[in-house]
């Protein structure tokens, strides 16, 4: 923490803006929000902000319904105001908009603290805290998320198993065994399919 502590008020916003946008580029999984094209989470968007991320504009800045994926045409040339606004519409309604207008003018310690349950005095600690906080979401998101290499190998246990192999199997890596799992390996290989 005191490490952390250290480091100027822009340096901590660069931080945070880097930890919420791989937050958010992963929890959308690369759909564009406002021409709505699938790309690759990693390489081929941004966060982009629904209210536009200006010192004006603290308190919605790390709102994580404020930052939603767009596609780099559409973030840094195209601007498509309105589709962004439908899709804020549709996604969490005209209520959450009124409230994110309302909020903008919020200090960073007043976001930190109303919004993610902080307790937190000043700017730069509000900083550190949206930070943790966006870490840790990070994390629970990949724990949940299966990585391509890791989709493949079960890929390729679960048709082993549908056909019947399973004494092809190395037990330790075994992850699917039982009848009751096949309802879900079915449903497996047919989403991994679709990625195929
Ligand atoms: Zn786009």
């Amino acid at each position: 923490m005191a490490k952390k502590n250290k480091l100027t008020f822009s340096k901590l916003v660069k931080k945070a803006d880097r930890v919420c946008s791989e937050y958010i580029r992963r929890r959308d999984e690369g759909i564009c929000c406002t021409c709505a094209n699938k790309f690759n989470w990693k390489y081929g968007g941004d966060c982009g902000h629904w209210i536009p991320k200006t010192n004006s504009n603290w308190g919605a800045r790390y709102d994580e319904r404020n930052m939603n994926f767009q596609c780099q045409p559409c973030n840094r040339y195209k601007k498509p105001v309105d589709d962004y606004a439908a899709f804020m519409e549709k996604r969490y309604g005209k209520n959450v908009m009124a409230e994110l207008r309302s909020q903008k003018v919020w200090t960073l310690e007043r976001f930190a603290n109303t919004r993610l349950g902080g307790d937190v005095l000043g700017e730069k600690d509000a900083l550190l805290f949206i930070i943790d906080y966006y870490d840790e979401q990070l994390k629970e998101l990949n724990k949940k998320k299966i990585s391509p290499n890791r989709r493949r190998c079960d890929f390729a246990k679960a048709y082993k198993i549908l056909r019947g192999c399973q004494k092809d199997f190395d037990d330790d890596n075994m992850t699917y065994k039982e009848e009751t799992d096949k309802v879900g390996l079915i449903s497996l290989c047919k989403e991994i399919a679709k990625e195929w």
